[in-house]
């Protein structure tokens, strides 16, 4: 079974890609921003505790972050593969998903690291505050979800490395390309 963890900054299309893997490798897409926004929108007691984080562009607490994703797993169809996007953003988040899967009988196949300058996940991630409507796409917040990435996010590159599970992608030029170069990768794992 094919299960991946597609990683990068805010900004480095995970959301694009991820769902692109999904589609050609039959995969269940899991994205735990997506799971935040659901909460708030409906207004769940962790929905009231994802915004008050989201809004300053801090990370959500694990412990919220793990329930959230246990009670979404549970629902999903045994056997199928899953694309992890926005998960783990923490150490702890890793170790956690090393538990859950195992649990499910099941490990991570690979992560994939999408590459991507600072300068242009700034001129990304302003352009998409025009139209995503999303309250953490403005200046103050960008910046603050980038310093918090490199502070809590970075480390869990190490954690695959050290688990010999980490691949690199160029994450910059078109998403077709991009897409190619993650394909190619993908396609020697499921071999
Ligand atoms: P982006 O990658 O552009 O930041 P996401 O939708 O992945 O977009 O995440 C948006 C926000 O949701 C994050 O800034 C964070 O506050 C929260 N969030 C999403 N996933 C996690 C996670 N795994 N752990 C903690 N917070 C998270």
């Amino acid at each position: 079974m094919l299960n991946v963890v597609i990683f990068g900054p805010p900004g480095s299309g995970k959301g694009t890609q991820g769902q692109k893997i999904a589609e050609k490798y039959e995969l269940e897409h899991v994205s735990t921003g997506e799971l935040c926004r659901k909460a708030i929108h409906t207004n769940t007691h962790e929905g009231v505790i994802a915004k008050s984080y989201i809004d300053k562009g801090e990370l959500v607490p694990d412990e919220t972050i793990i329930d959230m994703l246990d009670s979404f797993l549970e629902k999903l169809p045994v056997g199928k593969g899953i694309i992890f996007d926005g998960y783990p953003r923490t150490v702890g988040q890793a170790a956690a998903l090393t538990e859950i899967m195992k649990e499910h009988g099941t490990k991570v196949s690979v992560m994939l690291n999408l590459e991507v300058e600072r300068e242009e996940l700034l001129n990304r991630l302003a352009k998409r505050g025009e139209t995503s409507g999303r309250s953490d796409d403005n200046s103050g917040t960008i910046q603050k979800r980038l310093e918090v990435y490199d502070e809590r996010t970075l480390p869990v590159i190490d954690f695959y490395k050290k688990k010999r599970l980490y691949k690199a992608v160029q994450g910059v030029g078109d998403i077709e390309e991009i897409f190619d170069r993650a394909c190619t990768i993908l396609d020697k794992i499921k071999k």
